[in-house]
């Protein structure tokens, strides 16, 4: 589909109106989805009458927003009221939410126009969208492999032109892995920019909700209408939006040196040689349009996936102590007493890797085990943020790969959790130091897979991240490219 500035002129422009775009993603929706499995609900008949307004107000001489009539999909973890929202869970089948989420509601205020809600990893806790309860999402580029997780359904949706952009929610890098797998533009803003109201909990001192492109301006676009102070959520940072497309240039020339920096930490072991030499080209390729690129260490770095792997699911067994057959969802018939149905609501509701996460998090939580893991944890979560802290005296941006891969195969790592979680290695840290990153089209593997970069910005600088990410890819032509489906 066209980005969202041409759809807004063709709007305002009276080209086309907004029920023939929003038809255009429908019908895109029915074609792909038998072989794309992105949405978990299509919600063709409240877009409709959503686009239909937005012309209304179009025919009335209205000005329109910039969002108004663009088709948009929601991750199925994003309370949608009176749309069901099941965080791709069983134990969440026919819950229907009686309220909207913070989001989701600014997205309807500006016009947007919603097609459906995306698949995803139970619960947001996963790599390859493998671990929904419902289906299993495809990558566009290549139908037998994974878009990345825990956001697959979005980044998919997306790279497919399924919708024009999408929302997904990173707790360790379920935004930039999938984006990075799919080949489109995906960022995870700073803790606390974007409100968390009726986004469903996995790990809350690290889940952000966040914004997919098919490229920077789109998702920069998308990222200004749901960011801002939300009374609703007690994390929520009191801070102006910037317009973040006001300052794009071409290069990185005209606003004096901007530092980026390499964090060496993340070549090497582990790194697939094709992601290695496409990152290094992509550095190459920003000093040449003007920036000054230092190497930088962060030794602390790679404690960030094992820290990490005990602070999330600690977490998530606290926020999933609700899902007890009282209050939401699924309840187990027939249980012959309170005890019974609690658990057997759960057995059976929820999916083995939430199960897995419950009982991570409930051990490392336990008296007697909570000084030596989760204390732990959260010590080294702070060395972390000490070694971003000290890289940004130096520099203004860093840059990592992505992911340590390209997207792998459907089924390869179901059996082998701890290689799926070592994709996020590069990811978690900037969760848990709570900074914004980017993930952009790069370059492509031999089997035209594409491949991610990320950039890691300073607390509330999504503006510089945006001004590199836009520079650089208006230097390359990777976000061209487009899968043959
Ligand atoms: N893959 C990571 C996990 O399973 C990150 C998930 C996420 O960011 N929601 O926890």
């Amino acid at each position: 589909m066209a980005s969202i500035r041409e759809l807004h002129e063709q709007l305002v422009k009276k080209e086309r109106s907004a029920v023939e775009i929003t038809q255009e993603a429908l019908d895109k929706i029915q074609a792909l989805e038998p072989k794309l499995h992105s949405f978990l609900h299509v919600t063709a008949q409240q877009a409709l009458e959503q686009a239909r307004a937005v012309d209304a107000k179009i025919a009335a001489g209205e000005e329109i927003s910039i969002l108004a009539g663009i088709p948009i999909g929601i991750k199925d973890n994003m309370c949608t009221k009176g749309i069901p929202t099941t965080c791709a869970s069983r134990i969440l089948e026919n819950f229907v939410p009686p309220y909207e989420s913070t989001v989701t509601q600014k997205l309807f205020d500006a016009g947007a126009v919603m097609v459906g809600k995306t698949n995803l990893d139970e619960f947001a806790m996963g790599s390859s969208t493998e671990s929904s309860a419902y289906q299993v999402t495809a990558n566009p580029w290549d139908l037998s492999r994974v878009p990345g997780g825990s956001s697959g359904g979005s980044a998919a949706a997306v790279a497919g032109g399924e919708c024009v952009v999408s929302l997904g929610s990173d707790t360790g890098g379920s935004i930039r892995q999938p984006a990075s797998f799919c080949g489109v533009v995906g960022m995870k803003p700073t803790y606390g920019l974007v409100s968390r109201y009726g986004l469903v909990a996995y790990a809350s001192s690290l889940d952000q909700i966040g914004p997919f492109g098919r490229t920077v301006e789109d998702a920069a676009i998308l990222l200004r209408a749901i960011a801002g102070y939300d009374s609703k959520d007690s994390t929520s940072l009191k801070v102006e939006i910037p317009d973040y497309t006001a300052s794009f240039r071409p290069d990185l020339k005209a606003r004096g040196k901007i530092r980026i920096g390499v964090i060496t930490e993340t070549f090497g072991e582990g790194l697939d040689s094709v992601v290695e030499q496409a990152v290094t080209k992509a550095i190459d390729q920003l000093q040449a349009l003007g920036a000054e690129i230092h190497v930088i260490s962060c030794p602390r770095f790679r404690y960030g996936l094992p820290s990490y792997y005990i602070i999330a699911p600690s977490e998530a067994s606290a926020n999933l102590a609700r899902y007890d057959g009282v209050k939401y969802g699924l309840r187990t018939p027939d249980a012959e007493n309170l005890l019974s149905m609690y658990t057997r609501t759960r057995a059976t509701g929820f999916g083995a890797e939430v199960k897995r996460r419950i009982m991570i998090g409930t051990y490392a939580l336990s008296a007697g085990y909570y000084d030596a893991y989760y204390l732990k944890a959260q010590k080294v979560r702070t060395l972390i943020k000490q070694d971003f802290e000290n890289a940004f005296k130096k520099v203004d941006v860093l840059v990592t790969p992505t992911a340590p891969t390209t997207a792998f195969k459907a089924g390869e790592k179901t059996t082998d959790p701890l290689s799926m979680y070592l994709n996020d290695l590069m990811t978690i840290p900037v969760n848990l130091a709570g900074l914004p990153g980017i993930s952009l089209p790069c370059g492509f593997d031999d089997n035209g897979m594409p491949i991610g970069l990320q950039l890691i910005g300073k607390v509330l600088r999504e503006d510089q991240l945006f001004q590199v990410a836009y520079a650089y890819e208006q230097a390359t032509n990777w976000h061209l490219r487009q899968p043959q489906l």
